[in-house]
């Protein structure tokens, strides 16, 4: 599942092409996602100019001059790819192809878990999909303090906690794992139980990995690419996750004796971590 650097990812290289380019055309071939794209979504947005991009957690949003905003979640197996022109012989798929002045934009999703529609943009954090959001790592208030006055409410172990978009929008399971090796702290921990410098460090770790990632395209795994169809390159720096076994990186002597990186499961989702740094 695309996480937050695969979406800004995404986000910032449909912006690089497309631009702020004019909508000459949309075509649904098939509405059947997670929710059904609306009837009127080709109406809402034809004919208008995109004039911004933004993630919100991992919805793409692009706003358009008619006062309208095109929303995108990639769901599961959802891409955004970009071609100069429209598919001749489209992938069965290929569920929508948006037609601008500056190239086309043509959705694909072969598990349809994604979402696509239009809403108006003052209207939108009124929609309970980002009215319930939580805090973006990137944003400026988003600091050991956040993270240590929602810590101390919740008492699940902090693991699941990374995880709640209603208090950090965008991480998902393969930067948790890699957020909490790189602060030093074990992911069965309560999330009550850390300390105000563990949050802080916390903090840091989640905007350092994140970064890292969207700097290197993201994780290019589950068929994840780029818009242009490159490659992510970050699982390759991947310290942790789907490491089980391993050694690891940051005690190579100590964690060998311990078996190197332990796979644990948390809430029936996977988790890496090595037993002997994250205490
Ligand atoms: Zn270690």
């Amino acid at each position: 599942m695309p996480e937050l650097p695969e979406v800004e990812t995404v986000k910032n290289g449909i912006k690089k092409f497309i631009g702020n380019a004019v909508i000459r055309s949309v075509e649904v071939r098939n509405r059947q996602l997670r929710a059904k794209i609306p009837e009127d979504f080709e109406q809402a947005v034809s004919g208008a100019t995109v004039c911004g991009y933004r993630r919100r957690g991992k919805y793409i949003v692009m706003d358009l001059n008619n006062g309208n905003s095109i929303v995108c979640h990639l769901g599961m197996s959802g891409k955004l790819k970009t071609t100069d022109e429209p598919p001749t012989a489209p992938d069965k798929h290929d569920h929508l192809t948006i037609q601008t002045s500056a190239g086309c934009l043509v959705y694909n999703d072969p598990r349809r878990f994604g979402l696509f529609f239009a809403a108006p943009t003052t209207e939108l954090e009124k929609l309970p999909c980002f009215s319930k959001l939580g805090k973006d790592p990137f944003a400026a208030d988003f600091d050991g303090e956040y993270l240590f006055s929602g810590c101390r409410r919740r008492h699940k172990a902090v693991k699941p906690v990374l995880l709640d978009q209603s208090f950090i929008a965008g991480i998902g399971n393969i930067y948790a794992s890699e957020i909490l090796f790189d602060a030093g702290i074990r992911p069965t921990r309560r999330a009550n139980s850390l300390s105000r410098k563990e949050c802080s460090r916390l903090a840091a770790s989640t905007r350092k990995i994140l970064q890292t990632a969207v700097d290197n395209g993201g994780s290019s795994i589950h068929d994840y690419q780029q818009p242009d169809g490159r490659l992510g390159y970050f699982q390759y720096l991947h310290r942790v996750y789907d490491k089980t076994g391993c050694t690891c990186p940051d005690c190579p002597f100590a964690g060998q004796k311990n078996g190197g990186i332990r796979k644990i499961v948390q809430d029936g989702r996977s988790t890496y971590y090595c037993p002997v740094k994250q205490k």
